[in-house]
């Protein structure tokens, strides 16, 4: 048997590597893991941590104004953008330490440096030019936010990597795109403060979700004063004599903000990367090809995460590892089960999602039972806050499957997260309607919506 100096090299510290890389070291596996910029990758460093401290920073304004229906008086609050910058880069620092600490405490080599694929089996540090070998390496280099680089003036816009270390908080922005970085970076700015539009080319935000989390999210957004304008794209950004940017739009309107932000997806970070070399298959869109266990067709070469542009989502990427690392290492074939993942849009209200939506599951079965709830939730009372939360379940009239819970208001993420351990067991609505309610909760309407709202029969809405 040939002598490799690993017996798995990572290249790329993000959720997915840095998981396979300590778990497989912690096994006793001679590992090493190759990142270029800071462990943690997308999720810790300039994604999913920072963004959801933002989210949190950005609540506080309608916290602000509705405490006045409980009695506090707030006085002219003032938020300092520079601390919340500073704040949340210690905070990334400290998690991007503990990446570092549990790759160490495993045994694993940690190098700085960007690496490449030589052929199969070999790697090169770009940083040393130092070549080692692998008996497997595994792909986890992730995305990058696509650029759009043919819209004329796309290098004056920022993507959501910039928003992250703005040195001053824009007075006004302007977002291109309608999914998950859009919307939610919409709200953050609004709640910081900021004059705050979002454009996109389909119908309606969040074009995957269910119908009513995207116009109740829609509505909810314009009425506390972030412009949706969709139907419309860039077609050109220009700095204009005053320093502000000018966007003019594809339906001939031209917008004026101090920031453009492009959020218009996130492309597979494999150029470069020495996939040819080491005959690695990728698709029309630079995404390695994997099969169900995440193995390319090369066989000692592995990928997974946002490179493999199958789910783009943290915990998927972190499972897809786990699954790696039984199949590699354990003698343990694993597929990653990508059925029913629970998901959240940390917009203000929030969604929190899991399963099929009511389209999704017209397409797909017979006979649907709908059952939803719109209502104002109790602390709205005494703020006097319009807001309403929707909560909806997809159910299979044929046997009362669950298919899907679709949530819009406050705490959707959090409710998302446990009814999927719910969807995942297989619950009927019958399950759902014998499990007492937790009150006084917002989400106790979800066990009290005995008689469905409506029916969907072959496609086509009906009465119960
Ligand atoms: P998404 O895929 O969610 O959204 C991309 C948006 O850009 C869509 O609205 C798409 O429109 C639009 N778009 C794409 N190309 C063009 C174009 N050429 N012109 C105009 N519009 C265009 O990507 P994001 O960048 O928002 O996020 C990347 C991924 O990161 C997400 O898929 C998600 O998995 C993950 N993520 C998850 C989060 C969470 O879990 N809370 C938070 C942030 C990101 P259309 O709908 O018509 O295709």
């Amino acid at each position: 048997m040939a002598n490799f100096d690993y017996d798995l090299f990572v290249i790329g510290g993000g959720s997915g590597g840095v998981r396979a890389g300590r778990v497989a070291a912690s096994l006793g596996k001679k590992v090493a893991i190759a990142e270029e910029y800071r462990y943690g990758g997308t999720c810790v460093i300039r994604g999913c941590v920072p963004k959801k401290l933002f989210v949190y920073a950005s609540h506080f304004s309608e916290s602000f104004e509705d405490a006045g229906g409980y009695g506090w008086t707030v006085d002219a609050p003032r938020f300092d953008w520079p601390t919340l910058i500073a704040n949340k880069d210690r905070e990334i620092a400290r998690l991007e330490g503990l990446y570092r600490k549990g790759l160490d405490n495993a045994g694993a080599t940690i190098i700085d440096s960007r690496a490449e694929l030589v052929d199969a089996h070999t790697v090169e540090i770009k940083q040393t030019g130092e070549r080692v070998t692998a008996e497997r390496i595994l792909i986890a280099v992730g995305g990058f936010a696509n650029p759009h680089a043919a819209l004329p003036g796309h290098e004056l816009c920022i993507t959501s990597n910039e928003a992250f270390h703005l040195e001053t908080l824009p007075k006004s922005i302007l977002i291109a795109g309608g999914g998950y970085i859009a919307v939610e970076f919409a709200n953050i700015f609004h709640g910081l403060g900021v004059e705050t539009t979002i454009i996109y080319r389909g119908k309606e935000i969040l074009g995957r979700f269910d119908h009513d989390m995207r116009s109740g999210l829609h509505e909810a957004m314009e009425a506390k004063g972030i412009k949706v304008l969709c139907q419309d794209v860039f077609s050109s950004i220009e700095r204009s004599d005053d320093g502000r940017l000018s966007a003019h739009t594809s339906s001939g309107k031209v917008l004026k903000a101090d920031q453009v932000m492009l959020a218009l997806g996130r492309d597979p970070n494999t150029k470069g990367l020495g996939l040819e070399a080491a005959g690695v298959e990728t698709n029309h869109k630079g995404a390695i090809v994997v099969d169900d266990y995440s193995r390319t067709n090369v066989d000692n070469i592995f990928a997974v995460g946002d490179v493999t542009d199958r789910v783009q989502l943290t915990p998927v990427a972190i499972h897809e590892a786990m699954c790696f690392v039984e199949t590699a290492f354990k003698n343990n074939p694993t597929k990653p089960d990508h059925d029913l993942i629970a998901t959240a849009v940390f917009s203000q209200p929030e969604i929190g999602t899991v399963g099929l939506s009511e389209d999704e599951a017209a397409r797909s079965h017979k006979e649907l039972e709908i059952y939803r709830a719109q209502f104002r939730p109790m602390k709205h009372t005494l703020s006097g806050r319009q807001e309403r939360m929707i909560m909806k379940i997809v159910v299979d009239a044929k046997d009362r499957k669950v298919l899907g819970v679709h949530i819009l208001g406050p705490e959707a993420g959090e409710m998302a997260q446990i009814v999927a351990i719910a969807l995942k067991a297989g619950a009927t609505k019958d399950d759902f309607d014998r499990t007492m309610a937790v009150h006084p909760t917002a989400s106790e309407e979800l066990v009290t919506m005995y008689r469905p709202s409506y029916r969907v029969r072959d496609g086509e809405r009906v009465d119960p």
